[in-house]
């Protein structure tokens, strides 16, 4: 897992991510009035005509929105987009990536049963399982997502396996075609967490996962002004979310959050390339550079995961070798702000070893091999030369 294999192979790209989402997001219905932008419907309720009205809606004869801790016409509108980006029957909106991996995975686990996540997941994810699981008697059992044998070793009895390709901090990719058949094989339902890749760079439902999760607080809406989540499949696996946890749990996207991530998403396709360009530059050159001593990207992975991917997203990360002060060169760099969060306009920067403290005592570096050398970048759309020569001029800051 610790190798360095190759040089970034520009023509490994798929070529054709741009002008399917595009299109995808282009076609816009008319809304009403021959709007192009759809109208924020910031209502809470939605009244009848007449009582038939009512019962026939009720009893699920007639459709139309009741209430909008279900449904609410602007985030459907949001919803229905993801869905057609993510090659899905069906998705649901939440008020937070948190709140769609919660609702999604405790609409398939209980009490008593278990699932297999990978090691290195979104960190507040893992604070999820281990915290609050146990005190619902849901065992979570880790396991490193790029070993099949070790994932197929942990699966039976499980109920769910939650992928996250490549992963937080470590950028760890999976095969999701072998692990999916894996799952498959055993009736486990997969979920990915797919908020890195988008729908642009990586479609996990055309190669086996089940239901495909993102914070669309990070590229969905890109311009880190939301916070916001979705879940996107079958509208057999939506339908069970909605009936056991998404209704009563409540988390719920609001309509004005709706509305920002469907003009978040209109520019997806445009932005997402850019990040990648960027992202990849300064990889390349940190990976050049002395004070560097392995770059956490997955241009540079030869693990069959990386066939699912059509393109690269603007967050990686990267150790420095032991003369860096972190500190002074997190401190140098002017254009990378200091902040968590990422896939908005801005570059921001995180220190491993600040951002793993976190979780005191849980979340060991150890455990999860992450070395306390390592720097997360959120490569943004500013000027990629301007980024770069803000870095150079942080090396040079940060001589221990
Ligand atoms: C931020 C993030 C989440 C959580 O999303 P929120 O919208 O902040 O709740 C989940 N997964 C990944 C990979 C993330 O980076």
């Amino acid at each position: 897992m610790n190798e360095q294999p190759n040089t970034f192979d520009p023509a490994s790209l798929a070529s054709d991510y741009l002008g399917e989402a595009a299109t995808l997001l282009a076609h816009d219905d008319p809304f009403p009035g021959g709007a192009v932008v759809p109208p924020i419907y910031q209502t809470s309720l939605f009244t009848f005509a007449n009582y038939a009205d009512m019962a026939d809606t009720f009893a699920g004869r007639r459709k139309q929105p009741i209430y909008s801790r279900g449904d609410n016409p602007t985030v459907m509108e949001f919803e229905a987009r993801v869905a057609a980006l993510e090659g899905a029957e069906a998705a649901r909106g939440f008020s937070s990536g948190m709140a769609a991996i919660s609702a999604t995975v405790l609409a398939f686990v209980g009490a008593g049963e278990r699932m297999v996540a990978v090691r290195n997941c979104y960190g507040d994810a893992y604070r999820l399982f281990e915290r609050l699981f146990p005190r619902l008697h849901i065992k979570v059992d880790y396991v490193d997502g790029s070993d099949p044998d070790a994932v197929a070793a942990a699966l039976p009895g499980a109920k769910l396996l939650y992928l996250e390709s490549p992963t937080s901090m470590m950028f760890e990719l999976q095969d999701l075609e072998h692990l999916t058949r894996l799952a498959k094989e055993q009736g486990i339902v997969t979920t990915i967490d797919n908020s890195w890749a988008t729908p642009v760079f990586q479609k996990p439902i055309s190669h086996g996962v089940d239901l495909v999760l993102h914070s669309a607080s990070k590229y969905l809406s890109g311009h880190s002004d939301t916070v916001a989540g979705v879940v996107a499949g079958s509208a057999a696996h939506i339908k069970h979310i909605n009936e056991q946890t998404y209704s009563q749990l409540g988390g719920k996207l609001s309509p004005f959050e709706g509305w920002l991530l469907l003009r978040g998403l209109r520019t997806l396709p445009l932005r997402l390339p850019h990040h990648m360009k960027s992202g990849l530059t300064i990889a390349e050159r940190l990976k050049a550079h002395g004070k560097v001593e392995r770059v956490n990207h997955p241009a540079y992975s030869n693990h069959p995961g990386k066939k699912t991917l059509a393109g690269y997203a603007g967050l990686f990360s990267f150790e420095v070798t032991e003369d860096v002060d972190i500190p002074a060169f997190v401190d140098a760099l002017k254009y990378f702000r200091i902040g968590v969060s990422w896939g908005g306009h801005e570059s921001l920067v995180v220190p491993a070893k600040a951002s793993l403290e976190q979780t005191p005592g849980i979340n060991s570096m150890a455990r999860f091999d992450v070395s306390p050398r390592t720097i997360r970048f959120n490569v943004g759309l500013e000027n990629v030369e301007d980024l770069w020569a803000d870095i150079a001029q942080a090396f040079d800051k940060s001589k221990k």
